[in-house]
């Protein structure tokens, strides 16, 4: 096989080329592979990258390329946190995936994973607050509750104002979530992996281990995975259509004061202000790009291809009242930069690992809900596990069935 750069991943054409010359194709058509995953997203490269671990011959396909502009895997920064509530389903999918996280970051050229921590505060020591310390005690997590006095005195570029308690998680903090994914598929490829870059049509009825291109080119295997975020209602428009719902989310950068330390990731974390679950949340200026901050709020439904992209005058000026309240010092702080993505959630936030109950050896992963990102890892190596049949006991929350087509968010 040619050495393989991570340039040539990023680069979709190189990437194809480079996947044909290592098939020795044109007969890739022909050539039948264990397993196909569909959607290079943060979910589809780590169930590739633990298939091949296991031995599998994976072809990972993408339309666009890994971690694309409008993926919901694209753009700067994600949050990781173990702060679940009293959930313990996505405490322990934080958890498993953060040494993975970690490990990814160590073998990359630029970090992947920033340890900032994070911070969570609240107007009153509620419900989530208390579950989330009983269950990361239970768990041995290093996670510390923070009275009024402490968070003023830790984070004095906070207005606290109303607020009245915090949970602090060290070790936590933040994935650079583009740089994450892409360098997870170029791993993947100099593994033995095979990453190309082609876009796949629905599935057919009758074809439960075959996926045709929109050029036309079949590609067999014994098992297909399709791990294609907010397009899965499009690839299976009766079974997911109505289960998908695609919101219109607003991310904001400002810059901070020139030669204020602040809001370095050294001395301010990941933060989310709780509020009952009408969370505000953002980052430190990490790498320099900015203080972001993003309103965690559902916004309308978007279209994930022809969905307007350009960023509301209403969502900006909400989003600066909010941080120059909280953050005063970035009082009339210029904006960096935008960008309009979107959740691909559930019903009630949950993930979608399971089968398609149509189509025994087709696997359907995603439904990231706003909250996927940091289980990558874990996730993937959830939908392996299904496909490999070991002796996995299936997480009922994961499953098609538990998929309503009424949105009622219960997962934060
Ligand atoms: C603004 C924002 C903030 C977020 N914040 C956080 C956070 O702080 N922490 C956190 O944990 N999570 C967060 N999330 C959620 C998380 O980022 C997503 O849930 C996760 O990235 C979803 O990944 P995915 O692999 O399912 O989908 P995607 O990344 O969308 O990947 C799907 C891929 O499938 C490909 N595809 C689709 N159709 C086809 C086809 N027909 N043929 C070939 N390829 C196809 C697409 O091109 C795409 O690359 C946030 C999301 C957004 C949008």
């Amino acid at each position: 096989m040619p050495p393989v750069t991570r340039r040539a991943v990023l680069i979709g054409g190189a990437a194809a080329t480079l996947s044909a010359a290592a098939t020795g194709t044109p007969a890739a058509a022909a050539r039948s592979w264990d397993v196909i995953v569909v959607g290079a997203g943060v979910f589809g490269a780590w169930t590739a990258h633990h298939l091949l671990a296991a031995g599998r011959r994976v072809l990972l396909v993408d339309g666009e390329g890994p971690a694309h502009a409008r993926a919901s895997s694209g753009g700067e920064s994600r949050l990781t946190r173990g702060a679940y509530g009293s959930d313990l389903v996505y405490t322990r999918l934080a958890m498993d995936s953060l040494p993975q996280w970690q490990s990814l970051s160590d073998a990359a050229g630029l970090p992947v994973f920033h340890p900032a921590g994070i911070l969570f505060f609240f107007p009153q020591r509620e419900a989530f607050l208390e579950e989330t310390m009983r269950v990361h005690r239970a768990l041995r997590l290093p996670t510390e509750l923070l009275d009024r006095p402490a968070l003023v005195r830790r984070f004095p570029q906070l207005d606290f104002g109303d607020v009245e308690a915090g949970l602090l998680e060290p070790g936590f903090g933040i994935l650079m979530a583009r740089r994450a994914v892409q360098t997870l598929v170029d791993r993947f490829v100099r593994a033995g992996g095979t990453y190309r870059r082609a876009a796949v049509a629905p599935p057919r009825r009758s074809e439960a281990n075959m996926v045709e291109t929109l050029d036309g080119e079949r590609l067999a295997a014994d098992r297909i995975v399709f791990a294609c975020g907010p397009w899965l209602g499009r690839l299976f428009p009766e079974l997911l259509g109505p289960r998908i719902f695609p919101t219109r989310q607003e991310v904001f950068f400002f810059a901070p004061p020139p030669g204020d330390d602040r809001f370095q990731p050294a001395r301010l974390p990941g933060w989310a202000d709780y509020n009952g679950g009408d969370i505000y949340y953002g980052m430190p200026d990490v790498e320099n790009r900015g203080f972001k901050i993003a309103h965690d709020r559902h916004g309308p439904p978007i279209d994930p291809d022809e969905g307007d992209r350009t960023p509301s005058p209403q969502a900006l000026a909400d989003a600066r009242a909010y941080m120059e309240r909280r953050f005063p010092a970035m009082r009339g702080r210029p904006l960096n930069e935008a960008r309009v993505c979107q959740y691909e959630n559930s019903s009630n936030g949950d993930l979608l690992i399971d089968f398609h109950p149509e189509k025994p050896g087709l696997l359907l992963v995603g439904a990231g809900s706003g909250h996927g990102f940091k289980h990558g890892p874990a996730v993937g190596r959830y939908a392996a596990d299904l496909l490999l049949g070991r002796p996995a006991r299936p997480e009922p929350r994961f499953s098609l069935a538990t998929k309503d087509v009424h949105q009622a968010r219960a997962v934060h």
